[in-house]
């Protein structure tokens, strides 16, 4: 269908389906290690982390649709691969790109460009998860340094990650406006990593620990009026998060169609069979228009910053959309589906993290609820 992207866009979308035939091999589950920074380098050569960053970052400064497009071509064929374009451009990196002063950019995006720096987000709380206005961790002044004290769990990546954007209180009022962010290295005193924690689809959590953690205060990100200014840039991992479900979905589609034109039953093809056709023009209308809907968010965004109510469309109906089709491509494979040696399953278990990571459905329905019913309305008693 295509109609809504234009020439130079399907241009960056064949040079990304192209170099993901080319140099990257189909993977079937998340890929860690040496495989993992083998990955990083191939996407560095070819300018794929730091998609939206600045040339003088080494980055390629598209816009934020154009990186989508990208991310959801990577995300097909390796969604490992697909994952680290979309953390180093639109994703964590970003809140360096967007709060971070001339000295941290110069200091970290190089790094995150050439694959050689991985960032992750530490944000979630064991007691502040949709709450996240309820985080605890503390940052307190302390001479040259911020004394950090608190934990998080859910980590993402942690233990590639050599760089962490870190939530934390730096005042004490007890308001929003007490939350800013600051950047916090592996190896910093009084910082740990937890233990490499296996989530449903394979990926890998872990939880942080900061015990009198003293980190200098040239790595404060940002203050002042920090909180939405933070969830600012979140929305653009979030719409990198569903162009990542997207490519993963279109995947286990691309199987299916595969299989069900070449698996024999009762002695024909059971894409003859008129039940299986009506399942499949019901996940491509599910597809296409989840495809639409996110694109619409790309396009919404301007300055590179998405419009939260087009974020919370997309993610409301991409994540709904990618569960139903990942489910029924399964159906569609039958025991070969549910197997296994067959990755349907695993592209069912990966697709699920979107109705939760990145805000839940729930609370994006909160928010979009209450915008679209111009009324601030309060989760709390
Ligand atoms: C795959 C994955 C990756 C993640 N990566 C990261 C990461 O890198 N960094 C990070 O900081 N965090 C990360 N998270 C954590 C994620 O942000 C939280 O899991 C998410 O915000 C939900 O918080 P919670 O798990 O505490 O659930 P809870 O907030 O306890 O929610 C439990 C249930 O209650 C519902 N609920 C809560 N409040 C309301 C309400 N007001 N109205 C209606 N329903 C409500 C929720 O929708 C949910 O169904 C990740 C999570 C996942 C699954």
């Amino acid at each position: 269908m295509d109609m809504v992207i234009t020439e130079s866009q399907q241009n960056w979308r064949d040079l990304a389906r192209d170099f993901a035939k080319r140099k990257l091999e189909p993977a079937t589950e998340w890929l860690e290690g040496e495989q993992f920074w083998d990955n990083a380098t191939k996407l560095a050569d070819h300018g794929f982390l730091g998609l939206t960053l600045p040339e003088e970052y080494g980055g390629m400064n598209l816009n934020l649709f154009d990186a989508l497009l990208i991310i959801e071509e990577l995300c097909r064929v390796c969604p490992t691969s697909g994952r680290h374009a979309y953390h180093a451009s639109m994703g964590i990196a970003s809140f360096i790109n967007h709060l971070g002063n001339e000295e941290q950019k110069k200091r970290y995006l190089p790094l995150v460009t050439s694959g050689k720096l991985f960032v992750s987000l530490g944000m979630s709380e064991p007691e502040a998860g949709s709450a996240a206005t309820d985080i605890t961790t503390t940052a307190v002044e302390d001479g040259k340094h911020y004394r950090l004290n608190g934990s998080k769990v859910f980590i993402s990546d942690a233990h590639l990650a050599d760089l962490f954007v870190v939530y934390a209180r730096f005042g004490n009022t007890g308001r929003t406006s007490d939350i800013g962010a600051i950047l916090v290295e592996r190896g910093t005193p009084g910082f740990t990593i937890g233990p490499n924690e296996e989530n449903m689809s394979g990926e890998i959590q872990c939880a942080l620990y900061f015990e009198d953690a003293m980190v200098p205060k040239e790595n404060v990100l940002v203050t002042e009026n920090a909180f939405k200014k933070l969830m600012g840039v979140y929305n653009g991992v979030r719409l990198g998060f569903l162009s990542q479900t997207l490519g993963i979905t279109q995947a286990a589609f691309d199987r299916t169609i595969e299989h069900v034109n070449q698996r024999k039953q009762f002695g024909k093809e059971i894409a003859e069979f008129q039940g299986v056709q009506w399942m499949v023009s019901d996940m491509y209308v599910q597809l296409e228009t989840a495809r639409t809907i996110l694109y619409r968010a790309g396009e919404a965004a301007s300055d590179n910053k998405p419009d939260k109510n087009a974020v919370s469309v997309a993610k409301i109906f991409v994540a709904e959309a990618a569960q139903k089709i990942t489910d029924t491509c399964i159906q569609l494979h039958g025991g070969y589906g549910f197997s296994k040696q067959y990755p349907l399953e695993w592209y069912y278990r990966c697709v699920r993290a979107a109705s939760i990571a990145g805000g839940t459905l729930q609370v994006h329905k909160n928010m979009l609820a209450s915008s679209v019913l111009d009324r601030k309305i309060s989760q709390r008693k």
